[in-house]
């Protein structure tokens, strides 16, 4: 089932599934206890973008703290669960908008009943995650090393299905479901899988998916493929880097998609041995100006801006882009919507790129 087919759900002020746009999730790795930490990393987040923020809920402790993150931010916020209905129950109390648990891994009937009771109350949902390398199902692939992405699939789309019907026996519809594995093939196939079976709304992602190089090639590469199917609601990349990088990577994936508008989109050349001004330090300090400013950064979404070398292939781009230069020796030809306006000097382009974006009305 595509996201346009899937149900709808709330979670804080979004609409998930059903054909609504597909939101950035990240999830903090601050200590939940420390509230200031927390808060100060989910406002970073917010200023690059991330539109759900998850953080973990080891103890009551940090159950307790909950209510308190929530007042010094301003997006939905999910608390991550595994066992303990008890910090369920309390991260409901403390007026998380998701909560990240599944309900066969809580103990008895009535630990669950009592939770979808405080979720239906307060309207919240719950995502069940079912990870490859955390199945209930694991007895079944003990001995089984061979085992295909598509029996994979069959595995972890079943088990998604069998913590859906606990929830869906007690009348509770609000849910999402994440089937996550740490290589391409298999959450490939079993969203693919999970996708065609159901329709409750999908959140998407490669989990453990490595370093920034690795993990982003992988990311782009799998969430790609699901979203090019129009599979996904919210979209999460996992780095071992910055959470800001994740929020970073998951919008450059949306932007090459066409699904999101968020920055600029900046073309730059490689550059080659024809190059005579320094282009990736421009393209780097200009991204870094841009995404740390909020007013530039909502100016410049939706605005092309070419960064190239020299005149092999610079005017061709630059003249295509909203903004464009096209490098000589020490200097660029400088190109508004089209047309060739003055030669300016190395050392003036990023701020003559950044005025100009500022005199432009956002889009
Ligand atoms: S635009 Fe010029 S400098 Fe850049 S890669 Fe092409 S030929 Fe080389």
């Amino acid at each position: 089932m595509n996201t346009k087919k899937t149900r709808q759900v709330r979670v804080g002020q979004y609409i998930l599934g059903g054909g609504n746009p597909v939101r950035v999730q990240s999830m903090c790795n601050t200590d939940t206890r420390d509230t200031n930490a927390t808060i100060a990393q989910i406002l970073r987040l917010e200023a690059a973008g991330c539109e759900i923020n998850r953080v973990a809920v080891p103890d009551m402790e940090a159950a307790q703290n909950l209510g308190k993150i929530k007042k010094g931010i301003n997006s939905p916020l999910v608390a991550d669960i595994h066992f303990d209905y008890k910090l369920a129950l309390e991260a409901i109390k403390q007026g998380v908008d998701k909560v990240r648990i599944n309900p066969g891994n809580i103990g008895a009937a009535d630990n669950v009943r009592q939770v979808v009771q405080a979720a239906k109350d307060k309207g919240v949902a719950i995502r069940i995650g079912v990870n490859a390398g955390s199945l209930k199902y694991l007895k079944e692939i003990e001995g089984k090393p061979n085992l295909t992405s598509f029996e994979w699939a069959e595995i972890m789309t079943r088990e998604a299905l069998d913590q859906a019907d606990i929830l869906e026996k007690l009348n509770f519809k609000d849910i999402l479901v994440s089937l996550k594995a740490d290589d391409l093939p298999r959450t490939i196939a079993a969203n693919e899988l999970f996708a065609k079976t159901s329709d409750i709304p999908l959140h998407i992602g490669l989990t453990e998916a490595g370093s920034f190089l690795s993990g982003t090639v992988k990311s782009s590469i799998a969430l790609g493929t699901l979203l090019k199917n129009d599979i996904g609601a919210t979209i999460r990349v996992s780095l071992t880097e910055d959470p800001v990088l994740q929020v970073r990577t998951a919008y450059e994936i949306l932007k090459a998609l066409d699904m999101r508008k968020f920055g600029p989109d900046i073309i730059s050349c490689p550059t080659c041995g024809r190059c005579r001004v320094n282009i990736a330090q421009t393209v780097k300090e200009l991204e870094n100006r841009i995404y740390s400013d909020k007013e530039l950064l909502a100016k410049a979404t939706g605005l092309k801006i070419a960064v190239m070398g020299c005149i092999v292939n610079g005017p061709g781009e630059a003249r295509d882009a909203n903004f464009g230069i096209a490098g000589g020796v020490n200097e660029g030809l400088w190109f508004i919507d089209g047309k060739a306006v003055s030669k300016i000097p190395q050392a003036d382009w990023i701020e003559t790129i950044l005025n100009k974006i500022r005199e432009r009305n956002a889009f």
